[in-house]
């Protein structure tokens, strides 16, 4: 049989590259505008207005793109991408005269040269030739088609290997170039799915058996590849991403789910605030500092009275930073801060660790770090860990905030008026395991608080955290 000539299907394929670039030259030129393609995606609203000369694009829809998360924190002052185990921030200028600032863009702590995010009409814009190549794109700019052109390398998954043995072992997975990826844990059969985008299966990788997992297996799926993790029962699950070369590595470590406690519990409580850092003054209450010190002491009694180690970060009215504090907390099973703050009697805050990524908190962490003197750097720092997955057992703080705001309304009235997740620096040296309570200054110096505090605290360490 005569094989048909390759010519017809070369020149149609020429042709609707060419309706493609027409179609991305009208669209450019209607909004008088250039294009924008990643992926060979067009992303709308791309602009060259915001800073002359620079191509912006719409921050969600660009790292949507680009496969990478993306979120802003509650007051939109830094927009985050996070992609293939790299954190990329923008600062974001409301004002874009002011956008190429320098230290503006920052990949994985450290400043990378390129303008700054511009806040325009509400939305965020960001630099596209610096985010995308930070996060391993390329760019071309095709001049007579007014139209940027990125393309990412497509991954492989190059390894799934089982690494260390016993308990400790970890599930390790390569990845040759950064794409977004997905999680869906299973409960039921305790399975954790991973989807990769834009990733091949390299030819011969198929699964493999682990002793703290049963086993891990790889397959094609769409345009990407699956991994399925099969757990053993009675085990948890920690995952984290770190960059590795021009790719990066996923690794899953496994924990038995309900490791026998062989000591008391050691719950280290941290009265806010002392010497020469009084903390709020309360008329007819004092300072923050001393009430927080006079309940704290209060509440090491009934707690060491019900069994538990417990110690105080400070025991008498003297400074102590905040690096020393979080210090105590490593290896507690639980962290507990107190603060007062202008509250109706009543009333608490509950704030754990975490980015704040998606609640209103982080004002109250940057006003909470500012007031320990906590440098930017390490704020950022503990949030960069904590957006990679680094900081272990960060749903045991959440669960006691959440439990707390159940346990403390049964037995005794007071109600959760604020419950948040935030990068409290005071809380990083007992990673997942803290929270931080704000009451109000006649609750902390009231007789009932320190022992309702007491019972509830005892309960959810006995459930090991849980909201019921
Ligand atoms: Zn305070």
């Amino acid at each position: 049989m005569r094989r048909p000539s390759p010519r017809p299907r070369a020149a149609a394929r020429r042709w609707s590259l060419l309706a493609a670039l027409l179609l991305a030259l009208a669209v450019g030129t209607a909004a008088g505008q250039t294009a924008l393609v990643v992926n060979g995606v067009t992303v709308d609203g791309s602009t060259t207005s915001l800073v002359k000369g620079t191509s912006y694009a719409p921050a969600a829809a660009l790292a949507s793109a680009l496969g990478a998360r993306y979120f802003t924190d509650a007051d939109t002052t830094v927009a985050t991408l996070q992609l293939g185990g790299h954190v990329l921030e923008a600062v974001i200028a409301t004002d874009p005269s002011k956008a190429s600032a320098a230290g503006a863009l920052r990949l994985d702590g450290t400043a990378i040269g390129g303008p700054a995010g511009v806040m325009q009409d509400g939305d965020v814009y960001l630099p596209v030739k610096q985010v995308a190549e930070a996060l391993g794109g390329h760019v071309a700019y095709l001049q007579q088609q007014k139209t940027v052109v990125v393309v990412q390398p497509r991954a492989q998954l190059t390894g799934l290997t089982a690494q260390g043995s016993g308990s400790s072992q970890q599930l390790v997975l390569q990845l040759s170039a950064p794409v977004g990826f997905s999680r869906f844990y299973n409960q039921p059969v305790t399975t954790l799915q991973l989807h990769f985008d834009r990733t091949d299966l390299q030819g011969g990788l198929s699964g493999v058996q682990g002793d703290s997992f049963v086993r891990a297996d790889a397959s094609s799926s769409g345009d990407g590849v699956d991994v399925r993790v099969q757990l053993a029962p009675h085990t948890d699950y920690r995952l984290y991403s770190l960059p590795d070369g021009n790719g990066f590595r996923v690794v899953v470590s496994f924990t038995p789910a309900s490791a026998a406690q062989q000591t008391a519990p050691h719950i280290v409580i941290d009265p806010g605030h002392g010497g020469q850092d009084p903390g709020i003054n309360f008329p007819g209450y004092g300072s923050e500092a001393s009430l927080t010190l006079a309940f704290s002491q209060q509440l090491q009694k009934i707690l060491e009275g019900r069994g538990f180690q417990v110690t105080l970060t400070r025991t008498g009215d003297y400074s102590v930073d905040a690096a020393t504090r979080s210090r105590d907390g490593i290896g507690a099973d639980l962290f507990v801060s107190i603060h007062g703050s202008v509250l109706p009697p009543g009333q608490f805050n509950a704030y754990y660790l975490s980015d704040a990524s998606s609640v209103g908190s982080l004002s109250m962490a940057i006003r909470q770090n500012a007031q320990s003197a906590v440098q930017g750097q390490d704020v950022s720092a503990l949030r960069r860990k904590i957006l990679l997955g680094l900081v272990p057992q960060l749903d045991v703080g959440r669960s006691f905030a959440d439990g707390l705001g159940t346990q403390l309304f049964q037995n005794g009235g007071y109600r959760a008026s604020d419950t948040g997740g935030a990068p409290l620096y005071v809380l990083g040296g007992a990673a997942g395991r803290g929270v931080m309570l704000e009451f109000s200054p006649q609750d902390l110096a009231s007789d009932t608080l320190a022992a309702a505090l007491a019972g509830a605290l005892a309960n959810l360490l006995a459930s090991g955290g849980a909201t019921q």
